[in-house]
């Protein structure tokens, strides 16, 4: 019998690849091969431990929970218009040398925009 501490470790996994769409509960404990009762107490756990959040729902005529990450993992989707990746000073370009991200406006600028959509998509909610 796997330990429950790896359990809700698969369990959260399980959640984060889903993180778009949700997972329903009934489907993260088939998952995890492990009992509904398990199952539901593995989510509650995890909600309680602030890494999950769940939304009510009915499904197929009966009430239960959609389970969304309150993180998201990072994807490449993410830095794929980062500066540095097509920058031909990459190179030379370090933390104490005469190019450095410290002082790059490219750079700066690139995060600037990230954050200004950041503060767009919390101002939209
Ligand atoms: S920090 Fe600026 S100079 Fe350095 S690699 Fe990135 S874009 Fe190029």
């Amino acid at each position: 019998m796997p330990k429950r501490s790896d359990l809700e470790h698969r369990a959260l996994s399980f959640i984060a690849n889903h993180s778009e769409e949700g997972v329903l509960q009934s489907d993260l404990w088939r998952s995890l091969d492990a009992s509904s009762r398990e199952g539901s107490r593995i989510a509650l756990k995890l909600e309680n431990k602030g890494l999950i959040r769940r939304e009510r729902e009915l499904f197929e005529g009966r009430w239960t929970y959609r389970l969304f990450p309150m993180r998201r993992p990072a994807s490449i989707n993410s830095i794929i218009d980062c500066p540095c990746l097509s920058c031909p000073e990459s190179i030379r370009c370090g933390a104490y040398g005469a190019i450095s991200p410290n002082v790059c406006e490219k750079l700066t600028e690139w995060l600037a925009g990230l954050a200004q959509a950041g503060a767009g998509v919390q101002g939209d909610s």
